[in-house]
């Protein structure tokens, strides 16, 4: 570290010379009469917020606010910067964006008699003055959230603005400024015995000490550049209508420090926003280190840097405030800085670090190779040994299971008792069993050290190191290796390990940090790093993978890639690997349980025991093609047209939505003999050659519209929020339809049928008019055509108050076309209609469909028909479905974004928009609000032509909690960013 009497130049600021930094505080009336005075300029001024300086942002007087553009930003220096340092504050401003033109970076502004700087003689003495240009955008102030792309460029913008300065110097850059991390030791040592509060300086302290230890390994080794080392939220804009910032402001704290300190600093101002921890922050010390990578030594400091820049703003931020109580922005800033430093230090620096390196430089982490057992192991376990696999794929967490504590002891008395001599379940590999669901960060799901289950007691085979007990908890020590043995009885340091107990045995470095027991997977490589694998320590031969950049991200998805057609699509862009689902839980292979708020295909719940039984049960028997004559297709069918009005009794099977409302068209094509059918616009209803012609979705085909074939006449979209007609205007959609309708007649192109879903389903569960669908199906059948309804998504249950979205409308179609929810993900698919229309499809030759109806999948469909009817899934949707509407429509009234909510039971859409007149779709932002919900637990898709709708459809199994989970992950969504 320099020392102040190093200082090259002796007449630049030294922050150990003199401590308090008393803002300047001139009158706006002063202020406005220098202005004027020394350059030139009458204005109007804002003030603005900072620690040292005065700040305002000024205006040309006599504009009108509201459109009136900035002159800039007026910053009166505090008095104690010299010329010297003012200048070179402006001219590293020039170097970094003349070096790298993708920032934009604020200049001087140049007024009548030349750039706005000069010494100002005030009442309070010489002040420097300087207008400096004004960026449009917005920084990152506040603690809102920060999505990892923004996380990301904040890295880049400090390695952008590192590598511009690299090279640059100036007689006043030894100046010593509190914020130079170089003199953080000296600063911390300054304010510390300044400091009031004792709890506030235990935090630091103990902070500081561990940070230290480290830094001081590598510290007369790291590169010292000229650099910001202010790159913060606060100091970087984000452009107008843009996601990623791209602006650096405020160059007062330019000086020569550690390089290092740049991403550090960077760093810091990352931890105190919503949801980041360390490992969230990684993603800007990887972007930093693309660009200008870390050595070594830097990577070692880097962490203990940026906890002690979080001990500086702790102190510094507070001695500020008992200074100058009026400095509102200093003490609004005390909580985000306490936050900072909480968050840097609540893990180990070495932990962190090891988490940093695996990120930086996968491969040559000081690994499990270096920390693995290395002499003899202090016990020799018996055979036969049984391992456990606790994870999502495992059996063991079969029905739900992983929700009891009890599965896991179970599990292992169980083998136990079938004759194992040990039972293990390996460290170092996530865990379901006992996952907590709905977590909105993945919870700690990898154990740290081996669960251990003895038959018989085992004696300890080694009598050298020392030992010693305590609460349970044998610690075993020889040289620089630990073991630690939980889970024993209280006692004397006992001689053995105990039969029966569930015993949890970790390896960690002598004197180095003791991991929690299960730690969540983004940390779990690094602290395997740091800590080692116990099952050599009991001579236990158990591999685990180093799966640590979690599951998602493994080879399964690039074999994904490699071998599906692209435009098969999956749900995000990083996909959580999702192996289990339970009732409405997902749960990924690191052990993270979602909640699906999507998936109206498991509308009984995921892996329903009875659907599980009927399935395995009918495989045991029969399956085959539907040709054949078994009790279950009959059944099913029977069972299904009593769900139906009278007059639809007739059942085809087939094994999707697609084929149901491709044959439900052939079928009114053969029962009229014609050949043109109506369908209403912005509709899906299927990717076959039939389905798709009356699809017009731009979301699922933008080239739908122009694309059609001419047998496909197609009404408006009967979109009362958004629609050609709204509100009370959308009685108009009617008559209009039946106007189409009759001009196809009179031309001679009479409809074989209308196809329309009988809710409006696509744009997110818009009911369509009242009376609508009365109105359109007389036109039809007036001229003899068909009335179909597409009833795939909303059918069966899920609108809460009608089993059918007919029953909405008070109408009874002709064909009906289901499937999706009604097999419980397998594909099984129906047309219902009635005898005479289904007799005319003769014309056509036969139906046959090879596995539609087939007996396991009648068997599923019979399940999950009972399933609704036999445990109120439909009322569930009723209640449920209202309570959470009424949650959605209550944060409408606080977010402007929410236009509407839309839909019925569990079928719900809340409709994004920028402006509530103009009904601007939010899309991005949709997208965006769904990636973070994802973050908090909950899966959710956007849906609607704009894609600018959460399409709300959750097993109908959802219980009010889970609801309510959802309901307040959105509010905080919606509060915090996205
Ligand atoms: N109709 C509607 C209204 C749909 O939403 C869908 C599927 N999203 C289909 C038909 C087609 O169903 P499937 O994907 O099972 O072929």
């Amino acid at each position: 570290m320099i020392a102040p009497e190093e200082n090259p130049v002796p007449d630049v600021f030294d922050y150990f010379a003199q401590v308090e930094l008393p803002t300047p505080t001139l009158g706006d009336e002063e202020v406005r009469r220098l202005f004027r005075e020394v350059f030139g300029v009458a204005v109007e001024l804002e003030q603005l917020g900072s620690q040292q300086d005065q700040n305002f942002r000024v205006f040309a007087a006599g504009g009108r606010s509201g459109e009136r553009a900035p002159l800039g930003v007026l910053k009166l220096s505090n008095p104690v910067f010299s010329e010297a340092e003012i200048e070179m504050q402006d001219e590293a401003a020039a170097v970094v964006a003349a070096h790298d033109g993708t920032l934009r970076i604020p200049r001087i502004v140049v007024g009548p008699r030349g750039p706005l700087s000069a010494w100002w003689h005030s009442s309070e003495g010489r002040i420097h003055a300087r207008v400096i240009e004004n960026i449009a955008g917005k920084t990152l102030t506040g603690s809102g959230y920060l999505a990892p792309a923004v996380v990301a460029r904040m890295g880049e913008l400090s390695a952008r603005v590192s590598l511009a300065l690299a090279d640059y110097t100036h007689p006043a850059s030894g100046r010593i400024l509190q914020w130079n991390l170089e003199h953080a030791t000296r600063v911390i040592e300054t304010l510390l015995p300044t400091e009031p509060d004792a709890a506030v300086r235990a935090v630091v302290e103990r902070a500081v000490r561990a940070a230290l230890v480290q830094l001081d390994r590598v510290a007369a080794a790291l590169p010292r550049q000229a650099g910001h080392f202010d790159i913060t939220d606060d100091n970087i804009l984000t452009p107008p209508g843009g996601r990623l910032p791209d602006a650096v402001i405020d160059f007062g704290d330019v000086c020569v420090s550690w390089r290092v300190g740049e991403i550090a600093v960077t760093v810091s101002s990352i931890l105190h926003h919503d949801g980041a921890d360390a490992f969230s922050a990684l993603a800007a010390i990887r972007a930093f280190d693309v660009l200008r990578p870390l050595d070594d030594e830097e990577i070692t400091a880097l962490w203990p840097l940026v906890v002690l820049r979080g001990a500086v703003l702790v102190l510094s931020g507070r001695a500020q405030v008992r200074l100058d109580d009026e400095n509102t922005y200093a003490s609004t800033a005390l909580d985000r800085e306490f936050r900072i430093l909480d968050v840097a230090a609540s893990l180990p620096v070495e932990v962190v670090t090891a988490g940093i390196r695996r990120a930086l430089r996968p491969g040559s982490a000081v690994g499990a190779a270096h920390r693995s057992w290395n002499s003899a192991a202090l016990v020799e376990l018996p055979h036969p040994r049984v391992v456990l696999d606790a994870g999502t794929e495992s059996a063991l967490n079969d029905e739900g299971a992983w929700r009891r504590p009890d599965t896991l002891d179970e599990a292992a008395h169980a083998e136990l008792d079938a004759g194992a001599a040990v039972v293990a379940l390996p460290p170092w590999r996530a865990v379901l069993t006992g996952a907590p669901a709905r977590t909105p960060s993945a919870p700690a799901t990898v154990p740290t050290g081996v669960t251990l289950w003895l038959a018989e007691p085992v004696a300890l085979s080694r009598r050298d190191g020392s030992a010693s007990i305590s609460d349970g908890t044998l610690t075993w020590t020889s040289g620089d290796e630990t073991v630690t043995i939980s889970g024993l009885p209280e006692g004397p340091t006992p001689d053995g390990l105990p039969a029966r107990r569930r015993l949890f045995v970790q390896r960690s470095a002598t004197g180095g940090p003791i991991a929690p027991a299960l730690v969540p997977v983004s940390q779990a490589g690094a602290w395997r790093d740091v800590c080692g694998d116990p099952a050599a320590a009991l001579g236990l031969d158990i591999q685990t993978d180093d799966h640590t950049d979690g599951g998602g991200t493994d080879g399964i998805l690039a074999t994904r890639h490699r071998v599906l057609a692209e435009v098969q699509e999956h749900y995000y862009a990083a996909p959580p690997r999702i192996e289990r689902g339970w009732r409405e839980y997902l749960a990924d292979v690191d052990g993270r349980v979602y909640l699906d708020m999507v998936n109206n295909v498991a509308s009984v719940g995921h892996a329903h025991p009875h659907v599980v039984e009927a399935a395995t049960r009918q495989l045991h028997l029969l399956n085959t093609n539907s040709r054949f004559h078994y009790r279950i297709i009959a059944e099913y069918a029977q069972r299904l047209t009593e769900t139906l009005p009278d007059e639809l009794d007739t059942v085809f099977f087939v094994n999707s939505g697609s084929e149901a409302t491709d044959l439900a068209i052939r079928l009114a094509m053969a029962s009229t003999g014609r050949r043109d059918v109506v369908a209403m616009r912005e509709a899906y209803h299927g990717w076959t050659f039939a389905s798709d012609a009356v699809s017009t979705s731009i979301a699922d085909n933008p080239n739908a519209l122009q694309t059609r074939p001419g047998w496909v006449h197609t009404v408006a979209a009967a979109n009362s929020y958004r629609g050609e007609h709204r509100g009370a205007d959308a009685a108009r959609y009617a008559p209009e339809a039946v106007a189409v309708i009759d001009a196809l007649a009179a031309d001679g192109h009479a409809p074989a049928a209308i196809i329309c879903e009988t809710y409006f389903g696509n744009a997110g569960g818009v009911a369509l008019p009242d009376g609508y669908l009365d109105q359109v199906y007389a036109a039809v059948r007036r001229h003899g055509g068909l009335a179909i309804a597409d009833e795939v998504q909303v059918g069966f249950g899920r609108l809460g108050e009608w089993f059918w979205g007919f029953q909405q409308q008070g109408v009874v179609p002709d064909v009906v076309a289901v499937a999706k929810s009604i097999g419980a993900g397998q594909p099984v698919g129906a047309v219902i209609t009635r005898r005479d229309i289904a007799d005319r499809y003769r014309t056509q030759g036969y139906f046959f469909s090879s596995t539609g109806g087939s007996p396991v999948s009648a068997a599923i469909g019979l399940a999950v028909l009972d399933l609704i009817q036999q445990n109120g899934l439909q009322e569930n949707a009723r209640v449920v479905g209202a309570h959470l509407k009424h949650r959605l429509e209550t944060l409408g009234e606080r977010h402007p974004l929410i236009g509407r909510v839309h839909g019925a039971g569990l079928y719900l859409g809340v409709e994004f928009v920028r402006d509530r007149v103009t009904l601007e779709p939010a899309t991005a932002e949709t997208a965006a609000i769904c990636e973070r919900l994802l973050e908090l637990g909950i899966i959710m898709q956007p849906t609607g032509d704009h894609q600018n709708v959460l399409k709300i459809k959750p097993p109908l199994v959802i219980t009010r909690e889970s609801v309510d989970y959802f309901a307040d992950a959105l509010d905080r969504v919606l509060s915090t960013g996205w």
